[in-house]
């Protein structure tokens, strides 16, 4: 039996960021992947017909590109290929009128656009933006910093002694507010607040929920100053660049291997049982990438960790559900209206501000939304080899579904029994189909193929999407930030030593950054007397 340095279990953008920066420190690393494929939700498939490469999942990468992970291994995952491409036309919204109104890459070119809307928004995102940079490393740093340790503490410090007692307080206090708050606060127009609510469906909130005005702001700012790169060749490349590089510094990763138990002896994690019986034993780590309903109910054998906890761990919570739509066209979608929308990478269709509000509402209410927020993405804007020569190909996402439905706020489609059924599937982007095809002339008559995805797909896929949850549970605020993923154990140390809880139910949540994968790797090349204190400060948040 081979001992590693560390097991890391699932092959998710965490888990390759994290064993990535184990193996190039030296670390022996063995990823274990249960699927067949390597990436969890970044993978990159032929999936209609030969030649176009669609984004099965996750397709944007500024999270990625924004985050500490990149910062550290962007130019060795250069060397192995990865090459990211970027537009001037990151985003747009376009409205039932046909009108549409962009967010762009420079302060002076959204404040033309605003301006364009409403007199006075152009001033409005100027003074947002003038507010928001001086304390830019703040904002970030809640989204880049393990909260619950010394770093968490020196972030709460620095800005205490920058803003003052009532300073911190407000700007903490800002935080919380909703992105309708937020929007109508700060722009006049309706056309303003559409462009960016729907930002917010991404971040798994919805307009009306706490918090969401503060990430409605990160995503403007983020937008603006990174753009929405892309891979050449597809997300999958990231991942095919990510495992080289661990193998090349010795480490292992592996598809077909599904972890059925975390091996516990005297209170400490020393390995991982394998559905086939093999055990892998960790000599320093074992690095968990799952949910915590994975984490409680079948990966942490009986009696190691206080049943209230694995009990309040089996009831964490998920947001709601997913659809994808893959559309191959013989030709480019042609956009009516504005022509800079053939060139926008990620346009929203929705009527705005409350048309987001109300399909968010019925989805929660478990209704089919008579009027989804559309998300179309556009790669070939950026990245032509991803379908033959002339060809046209969309990435439709829809994240106001539930996954238990009750019927629909429209009153056209029959839900039978509530399950995703593939006529349930079929009916519903049937609807999509033809919003889009308002606003895409050309979207029917070219198309040769499509292939949609439903929330139960998306967990049949990958575990971790349970319930059709792209963001692998609730981001309401009592699972969010100090409290992800659930209150009674925040962070990322676990009841049992040397068992770490990665991923997207962790902080800082979901997305493409690798937050949580980074942050538990650098903690543990930290020098062991700050494991220590680590270690320490978890136990307190325990008491
Ligand atoms: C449809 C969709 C679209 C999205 N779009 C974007 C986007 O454009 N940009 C963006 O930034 N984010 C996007 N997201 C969110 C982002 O993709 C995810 O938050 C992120 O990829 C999750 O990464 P992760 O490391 O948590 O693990 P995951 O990607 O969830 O992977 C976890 C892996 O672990 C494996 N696993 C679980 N349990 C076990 C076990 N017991 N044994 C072995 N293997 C196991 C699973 O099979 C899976 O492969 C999207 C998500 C979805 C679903």
């Amino acid at each position: 039996m081979t001992t590693y340095d560390a097991v890391v279990i699932g092959s998710g953008i965490n888990s390759l960021a994290c064993a990535a920066l184990l193996a190039r420190s030296g670390w022996g690393v063995r990823v274990l992947e249960r699927e067949d494929e390597l990436g969890g939700a970044v993978r990159t498939a032929e999936l209609t017909e030969p030649g176009y490469l669609h984004d099965v999942f996750s397709a944007w990468h500024p999270l990625w590109v924004g985050g500490a992970a990149h910062a550290e291994l962007g130019d060795e995952l250069a060397r192995h290929g990865l090459e990211y491409l970027n537009t001037e036309h990151p985003t747009a919204t376009v409205y039932p009128d046909g009108e549409a109104a962009f967010l762009l890459r420079t302060a002076d070119a959204n404040a033309e656009e605003l301006e364009r809307h409403a007199p006075g928004d152009g001033d409005a995102w100027r003074a947002m933006l003038a507010e928001f940079f001086p304390n830019a490393d703040l904002a970030f740093g809640v989204l880049g910093t393990e909260l619950w340790s010394k770093a968490g503490l020196g972030l709460g410090l620095k800005g205490y002694r920058r803003l003052g007692r009532r300073g911190a307080a407000a700007f903490a206090g800002r935080m919380l507010v909703s992105s309708r708050d937020w929007l109508t606060e700060t722009f006049e127009s309706e056309r303003a607040h559409g462009l960016l609510a729907p930002w917010v469906l991404h971040t798994g909130l919805g307009p009306d929920a706490a918090a969401s005005g503060f990430m409605t702001q990160v995503i403007a700012v983020a937008v603006q100053e990174g753009g929405m790169p892309i891979p050449r060749g597809g997300g999958a490349r990231l991942v095919d660049a990510l495992v080289a590089l661990i193998r090349e510094r010795g480490g292992v990763c592996e598809t077909g291997r599904d972890v059925e138990q975390v091996v516990v002896e005297d209170g400490a994690a020393v390995g991982v049982r394998l559905a086939d019986g093999e055990v892998v034993r960790a000599a320093r780590a074992v690095v968990a990438n799952v949910t915590p309903t994975q984490l409680y109910s079948r990966l942490l054998p009986d009696g190691v960790v206080p049943s209230p906890l694995a009990e309040r761990g089996r009831r964490y919570r998920y947001g709601r559900s997913e659809m994808q739509i893959h559309f191959a066209l013989s030709e480019p979608a042609r956009w009516e209206g504005d022509e800079r929308l053939d060139e926008t990478a990620v346009i929203h269709l929705t009527s705005g501000l409350d048309g987001v509000s109300r399909a968010v509402n019925e989805a929660e209410r478990a209704l089919l939304p008579a009027e989804a927020t559309v998300v179309v993405g556009q790669p070939l804007t950026m990245d032509p080899t991803r379908a033959p020569d002339g060809a046209g190909l969309l990435w439709i996402q829809l994240q106001e579904l539930p996954w238990q439905v009750k019927g629909d706020a429209a009153g056209e489609i029959r839900v039978g029994d509530g399950t995703w059924t593939e006529e349930l599937r079929e009916r519903y982007a049937d609807r999509i189909q033809a919003r889009i095809a308002r606003h895409i002339p050309n979207l029917e008559s070219s198309l040769r193929k499509r292939v949609v995805l439903s929330p139960a797909d998306l967990q049949a896929a990958n575990v971790n999407l349970h319930r059709g949850d792209p963001y692998s549970g609730s981001l309401a605020l009592d699972q969010n930030f100090l409290w992800r993923p659930f209150a009674e154990s925040p962070g990322h140390a676990t009841p049992v030593e040397r068992l770490w809880h990665i991923g997207a139910s962790t902080h800082p949540g979901p997305g493409l950054g690798a937050g949580s994968g980074t942050l538990v790797a650098k903690h543990l090349l930290e020098p062991p007397l700050r494991t220590r204190a680590f270690a320490r400060a978890r136990t307190f948040v325990g008491r």
